[in-house]
């Protein structure tokens, strides 16, 4: 069967395998065919050599994290053949840590969870991949077409979660956040927003292009200018470009009680000048909360369907911009100017 690799550490060695060994059967009871994979920035980290890590014995890596498939078989009698579901990407580390150990693996304390695509577990961009039921989730069969999406939507669902958990550490009535980034995090999280019933503003550099549409869609208000120029607090931030600069102007931007989420991860090896002494102070007299999050837990995963399944089916659809056979994964890995979110598809 045909499988999309890399050799983890090294620059540009992506390549289609045609002769991938079918799923061995320790990978799970559930088997499942691939229908898409989505690709992210993790996924362009991976293929520069910067991330990624095999599985062990192994000298490739399997990658794809992003899935969508159809069951075929499940022994187990959880799902049925037929059911749509995507693979939770991380999975507990072995000691299990106390967070591991309740199934909190998006917060493990140790650093040897694994991650299917990523991290020493094979991904999913390959005809057909295995998982243990309680690693799959079902979707409805309405979101055939944007299932997909819900990797990405379970991380901000988590997002979300940290940041009411945080909220309701006083009386928390928040009307206002601030998305900085309009790419499918940052435009994810903004329809979680609305969908909470916030007044919702998303920022982004682009002027043109499918941004400001996708986002006027969520009845939200689009802005391309500086952060210090908004005319607004945000009781929230869910920061989504990991650019140093916007990290550290929303910082300063938020609310008193304000609650910034970091969601972008930086590339690191840039320093710019700026006054920590000010942002301390701007913190400690607002009560101010900066917290990163980062993964998804199988309740977040949960959530993420649901958010999914009650959202415009059109304005999930136009997120993905492109979508490409896997035969042309080349074009797919390759970033287009008004790419959104790009989809391999492996339906034959
Ligand atoms: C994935 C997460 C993962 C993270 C770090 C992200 O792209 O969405 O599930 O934990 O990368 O590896």
């Amino acid at each position: 069967m045909r499988a999309v690799t890399v050799k983890p550490g090294q620059a540009n060695s992506l390549s289609l395998v045609e002769d991938q060994p079918e799923p061995a059967s320790e990978e799970g009871a559930v088997l499942v065919e691939a229908l898409a994979v989505g690709i992210c920035g993790t996924d362009h980290e991976i293929i520069a050599g910067d991330y990624g890590e095999a599985p062990p014995g192994a000298d490739r890596l399997v990658i794809g994290h992003e899935s969508l498939g159809r069951v075929l078989d499940d022994p187990t009698g959880t799902l049925q053949p037929g059911d749509l579901v995507a693979g939770i990407v991380r999975h507990p580390d072995p000691v299990p840590c106390p967070n591991c150990a309740v199934g909190e693996w998006d917060m493990c304390r140790n650093g040897r969870y694994t991650e299917h695509g990523i991290k020493a577990l094979p991904g999913f961009a390959r005809d057909r991949w295995r998982i243990e039921p309680e690693f799959a989730v079902k979707l409805d069969p309405a979101l055939a077409q944007v299932g997909v999406l819900l990797e990405p939507t379970s991380v901000v669902a988590k997002a979300w979660d940290h940041i009411e958990r945080i909220g309701h550490r006083a009386e928390w009535q928040p009307q206002t956040v601030l998305v900085t980034g309009a790419g499918p995090i940052g435009l994810l999280a903004a329809l979680l927003g609305a969908q909470r019933g916030l007044t919702v503003h998303v920022l982004d550099r682009a002027t043109d292009g499918p941004k400001p549409e996708l986002v006027a869609g969520l009845g939200a208000t689009y802005h391309a200018v500086p952060v210090n120029d908004l005319p607004f607090e945000p009781d929230v931030v869910i920061e989504c470009t990991g650019a140093p600069t916007v990290v550290l102007d929303v910082m300063c931007k938020a609310a008193p009680n304000g609650i910034v989420c970091l969601a972008g991860v930086s590339s690191g090896g840039r320093s710019i000048d700026f006054d920590a002494g000010a942002l301390n102070r701007a913190l400690v007299l607002e009560n101010n909360v900066v917290f990163g999050s980062v993964n998804a837990n199988r309740r977040h995963w949960n959530m993420a369907a649901q958010a999914l399944t009650r959202a415009d089916q059109v304005w999930l659809s136009s997120l993905i911009t492109r979508r490409v056979p896997v035969n042309r994964y080349a074009d797919a890995y390759t970033a287009g100017p008004d790419d959104i979110k790009v989809v391999l598809e492996f339906a034959s």
